[in-house]
């Protein structure tokens, strides 16, 4: 399950659906915890560095490669290390959401 799966399911629940949410690894999906979040973490050190190799003076400052452990910390901390805790939590508050008639769409 993706994060913008939320929305859908908010929505169902808000039009009177019930909604059920099965996930059989990871909540937040390939995204979160393989795609685009850790790539970018990657990716961003990567673009810093090349970034400052074309401005005068912030280049003579780069002096020594890439940190390859911090680059991979970073990646860690945007995909929380693999633990999906916090994403669940939230998909339980829009779970146990309480909606009112006038929440519904027309
Ligand atoms: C390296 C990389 C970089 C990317 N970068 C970008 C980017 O910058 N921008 C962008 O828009 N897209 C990017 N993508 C693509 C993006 O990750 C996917 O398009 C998106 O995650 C698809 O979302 P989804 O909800 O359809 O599928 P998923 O995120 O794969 O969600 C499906 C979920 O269903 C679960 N599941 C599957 N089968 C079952 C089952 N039988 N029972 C219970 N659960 C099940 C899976 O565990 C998974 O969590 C990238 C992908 C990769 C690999």
């Amino acid at each position: 399950m993706n994060n913008p799966t939320r929305g859908g399911f908010t929505s169902g629940r808000a039009a009177g659906l019930v909604v059920a949410v099965a996930e059989r690894e990871l909540v937040g999906g390939e995204c979160a915890y393989w795609g685009c979040i850790p790539s970018k973490a990657m990716l961003r050190p990567v673009i810093a560095v090349a970034d400052a190799g074309r401005v005068d003076g912030a280049r003579q400052a780069v002096t020594g490669p890439l940190d390859v452990a911090g680059v991979f910390t970073r990646r860690d901390h945007y995909t929380a290390n693999w633990d999906d805790t916090g994403q669940a939590e939230r998909i339980i508050a829009c779970l146990t959401m309480t909606f009112t008639a006038s929440d519904r769409p027309a």
